[in-house]
């Protein structure tokens, strides 16, 4: 179980795609024994004439090596007493985590070792947050929202959701409502306009006493997971993209989806037992840096805009794990991201962030950010 002020950090690998399969070298067998003397599973070791390896090796279900060809190039290299020019530093990178998901991982899988264990917190009246991070491609929006044929966490925790109240309606009334709205360039815009309209409304504003809203927002009452799949892979095309040199359909917003509890005892004659609580669901812009593209104008401000968000966000939950939730000024008011979390990180609260990574070199520079950051975040 999470300790509470923590961060549950769970980093999940996302299958080749077809331009980098076709550019891999085909699958062989590693020569080498595993430990327990069975053969090794099929790698694909060596680089390929097209130059694409693959740069993550998942050694167990809490760790992962990043860029291990690499390391037995080197070390190649160094029982000969040689060192070749330009080594990089970051070679032969063992990273630990609370969990790591291999690219065969299913979404179920992944919702049940991240958000599945929230749900009791959030029955008992705790808020909690689960993040999707990473750079653009690397399957966060897979990760929260996946597909029609292949749902991910949002799907599924509402459906766990349903479930559990259904077990509890004898002795409790609960209602649930949804919003699911976008930050891009600090502007709030809801994703739940009006069926027909494919536009967001923007400028919605936070207003903040003991909870945290955003007026004017749109709020569902489902009564099915189905519905919320749909709504959600509907609002998901509402979101801003823009084009950049870096990636065509860059995603440049934070899309959040909050579910809202209201608990109160069949019995109870008055409002104090009722309790609330919210669970965040994230699907964070790409992390890639602003300075590894080539952006001008508006483009570096959107740039500069989510590096704020995440920025903020990296240091809320910094000052929070460092204070225990106790006296340290947590800098909530940052940016809107965090202004909107501000009930929902630290103190009694969960947070579990999924960290998403491609598998191939071709995104050796992000992907070596990503665990770098996913890195401080769990040791918080
Ligand atoms: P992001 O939201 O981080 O930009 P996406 O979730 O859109 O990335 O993923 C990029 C592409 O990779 C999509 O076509 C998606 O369907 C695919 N993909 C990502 N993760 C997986 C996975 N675990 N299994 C299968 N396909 C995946
Ligand atoms: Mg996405």
């Amino acid at each position: 179980m999470v300790s509470a002020g923590s961060i549950t950090v769970a980093v999940r690998v996302r299958p080749p795609n077809v331009w980098e399969s076709a550019r891999l070298p085909e699958p062989c067998f590693d020569t080498g024994l595993r430990g327990d003397g069975a053969l090794a599973t099929p790698g694909r070791a060596g680089a390929s004439p097209t130059g694409l390896r693959e740069v993550v090796k998942i050694i167990d279900d809490r760790v992962l090596m990043f860029d291990p060809d690499e390391k037995d190039r080197t070390r190649a290299f160094l029982e000969r007493g040689f060192v070749p020019p330009g080594t990089k530093r970051y070679k032969d990178k063992r990273f630990i985590f609370d969990r790591v998901f291999d690219s065969d991982t299913k979404q179920v899988d992944v919702y049940e070792g991240t958000t599945r264990p929230l749900l009791d917190g959030l029955l008992d009246g705790y808020n909690a947050t689960v993040f999707a991070y990473g750079a653009t491609g690397c399957g966060k929006t897979h990760t929260i929202s996946g597909t029609d044929k292949d749902p991910g966490i949002i799907y599924l925790t509402m459906a766990d959701l349903f479930r559990r109240i259904e077990e509890r309606r004898d002795e409790h009334n609960i209602d649930i409502s949804v919003t699911f709205l976008e930050i891009y360039n600090e502007e709030i815009r809801d994703l739940l306009t009006e069926p027909g309209s494919n536009v967001p409304r923007g400028g919605l504003q936070i207003r903040e006493d003991k909870t945290v809203k955003v007026a004017g927002l749109v709020e569902l009452h489902p009564n099915s997971a189905e519905q919320i799949k749909e709504i959600v892979l509907l609002g998901n095309t509402r979101r801003t993209q823009s084009a950049t040199h870096a990636n065509e359909t860059s995603s440049r917003s934070h899309a959040v989806l909050q579910i809202h509890v209201t608990q109160s005892p069949r019995t109870a004659s008055t409002t104090e037992q009722r309790s609330l609580a919210t669970l965040s669901i994230i699907d964070l812009a790409g992390s890639e840096r602003a300075a590894a593209t080539t952006n001008m104008g508006q483009r570096m401000v959107e740039g500069a805009n989510i590096n704020k968000s995440l920025l903020a966000l990296g240091n809320c939950i910094n000052a929070l794990c460092e204070s225990g939730g106790a006296t340290r000024h947590v800098p909530y008011r940052n940016s809107k991201l965090t202004r909107l979390l501000k009930f929902s990180l630290g103190g009694n609260c969960k947070t579990v962030m999924i960290v998403c990574i491609a598998p191939t070199s071709n995104h050796f520079d992000d992907t070596h950010n990503t665990l770098l950051y996913a890195d401080r975040a769990s040791k918080i």
